[in-house]
């Protein structure tokens, strides 16, 4: 899955996936998105981190060894 696919290159997190997707031509808001990723933790491919820039947090998202392998 593409998600997984980029997680596997670098730390993700959920608006700059959207973007991402957007430039692959697919339309995905935040109402999807998260619980996607939300998903994709919960299955144990991904897992996520609080990570603060400036005075915002947002999670990072990394791939762990069951996500490389799935
Ligand atoms: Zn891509």
């Amino acid at each position: 899955m593409h998600v997984l696919h980029h997680a596997n290159e670098e730390p993700l997190y959920g608006q700059w996936m959207i973007e991402e997707l957007k430039r692959h031509g697919y339309q995905i808001g935040p109402g999807t998105m998260y619980p996607l990723l939300h998903g994709l933790e919960r299955k144990g491919y991904l897992r996520s981190k609080r990570d603060r820039s400036g005075s915002r947090y947002r999670k990072v998202y990394r791939i762990t060894s069951s996500g490389r392998k799935a």
